[in-house]
């Protein structure tokens, strides 16, 4: 099976120019002068991408209180017509004690069948000691899961003696450790005392963790990966410009093997959000939105080239229900909010469109550098010969209006609602095969595959 795209202007991280793609039996070929093949697909006026890559997803999370809305079948439906066609997911907390083991059995049930773009896994640590540290590496030898999510919040946190324990043995075996950084002190005490005075309204839920909370918590994972020998990690959802300053003084230092994602929550919506006691429930997530000059610092740090990636926490509840158990205090809010539909949209209508990044810059941040970071790069996030052929056309010019009612996943709002948008993701092929056309989903149930991972290149 042989494919054709003809005419359009072909994105990749270095370069954009006018090209025809040649794609067979799934992979792509090469630029022809000129192919005879069975399909063509015409991309006059069009931009053709790489598939985008979102490493961080929360399908089918099960948080105690509630359970995400969208399903591996309906978030990567939702996933594939925003024109992303990799995900790896970040698993749920097991029952208390379990191996490692237990959640990738948990997560290949949930996912397998069911996902309708590619998928790998983010292993998560809940506890340590030396079996599971040595699941650790069986996991990533046997299932290709090369990365491994730890919390430095909530109950299944880890302390720092545990972070040396595993970012020592990451070191050693080349696991990406991807880290949940905020201080579980400052967050607790001001949960706790708010709770305890009654503000329990939605816009106290940006005060109980504050910019300081991620920025020590940045820190500290930095020195401690430094410490146990430059072991590769990851920061998950950089929100805020005193985390963004941990990264640079990193840098500056010359520490090397570690890498940062912001997303588009924080790019573009702020804590003014919170003002509305039953509107700000919407967009209770960890960490909080939070001000301007926190989304111009994290605009400027893409356009300079000082993030890594931009990904979504996708990690959708229903309004009209599971939002609502957080309508007398947020701290029993459900965390979190869609957003995997949304990104390569808003990426380009706010970022290319409004000149804050460039088209070659949107394909690094949301398609080769997440490939990358995943140890999934060339194979996905690269429009190069051998590549698998995941494309998206996206016309620049069409406009049109972000909706929850155009959007496809399960959960019944966007916190984007009523945005204008410039740009529009007309077709998606997934290894050469067209799954989204006209905006409308054609692929099946279960046509996605589980992703074996390479190494990550942070590691
Ligand atoms: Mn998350």
């Amino acid at each position: 099976m042989t494919t054709l795209i003809r005419g359009g202007t072909i994105v990749t991280e270095d370069k954009v120019f006018q090209g025809d793609l040649l794609i067979r039996d799934g992979k792509i070929e090469g630029f022809p002068a000129q192919a005879d093949t069975d399909e063509v697909i015409d991309a006059t006026g069009k931009l053709v991408l790489p598939g985008a890559v979102d490493v961080h997803t929360h399908m089918d999370l099960d948080v105690g209180i509630a359970r995400a809305i969208d399903d591996f079948y309906t978030g990567t439906v939702a996933a594939a017509c925003g024109g992303t066609t990799t995900i790896v997911d970040h698993m749920a907390f097991g029952p208390k004690g379990c191996s490692p083991w237990h959640q990738v059995k948990e997560y290949h049930r949930l996912a397998d069948g069911n996902a309708v773009v590619d998928y790998g896994f983010h292993g998560v640590l809940q506890h340590v000691d030396d079996s599971v540290l040595d699941d650790m590496a069986q996991i990533a030898a046997d299932e290709g899961i090369t990365s491994f999510k730890i919390y430095m919040t909530y109950d299944y946190r880890l302390d720092d003696l545990d972070l040396m324990k595993v970012l020592t043995r990451a070191a050693d075996e080349g696991i990406l450790i991807a880290a949940h950084c905020e201080n579980h002190g400052m967050v607790t005490y001001y949960r706790e005392r708010f709770v305890r005075e009654g503000r329990t309204q939605a816009r106290w839920h940006p005060v109980s963790r504050p910019a300081e909370a991620e920025a020590e918590a940045v820190s500290r994972l930095l020195y401690l990966a430094r410490a146990a020998g430059e072991a590769p990690v990851y920061v998950v959802h950089l929100s805020t410009r005193a985390g963004l300053e941990e990264i640079r003084r990193a840098r500056a230092a010359g520490q090397r093997r570690f890498g940062a994602e912001t997303c588009p929550q924080y790019l573009l919506l702020d804590e003014a959000l919170y003002a509305d006691p039953r509107e700000g429930l919407k967009a209770i997530m960890a960490p909080p939105l939070r001000r301007q000059a926190d989304r111009d610092a994290l605009w400027a740090a893409l356009a300079a080239g000082e993030l890594d990636t931009v990904a979504t926490d996708h990690c959708p509840f229903t309004f009209a229900r599971q939002k609502q158990q957080g309508a007398q205090d947020f701290t029993k809010c459900p965390s979190g909010a869609p957003g995997v539909e949304e990104r390569l949209a808003l990426l380009y209508s706010e970022g290319v469109a409004k000149g804050r990044i460039t088209l070659p810059q949107l394909v690094k941040y949301a398609c080769a550098n997440p490939a990358r970071v995943a140890g999934l790069y060339p194979r996905k996030g690269a429009i190069e010969a051998g590549a698998d052929a995941d494309l998206v056309i996206l016309d620049p010019e069409k406009t049109w209006t972000l909706t929850a009612q155009r959007m496809h996943g399960n959960s019944d709002y966007t916190c984007y609602e009523g945005m204008p948008i410039k740009g529009m993701v007309e077709r998606v092929l997934l290894r050469g095969r067209t799954i989204v056309c006209d905006g409308s989903f054609i692929g099946a149930r279960g046509d996605g595959r589980y992703l074996r991972r390479g190494k990550s290149a942070l590691a």
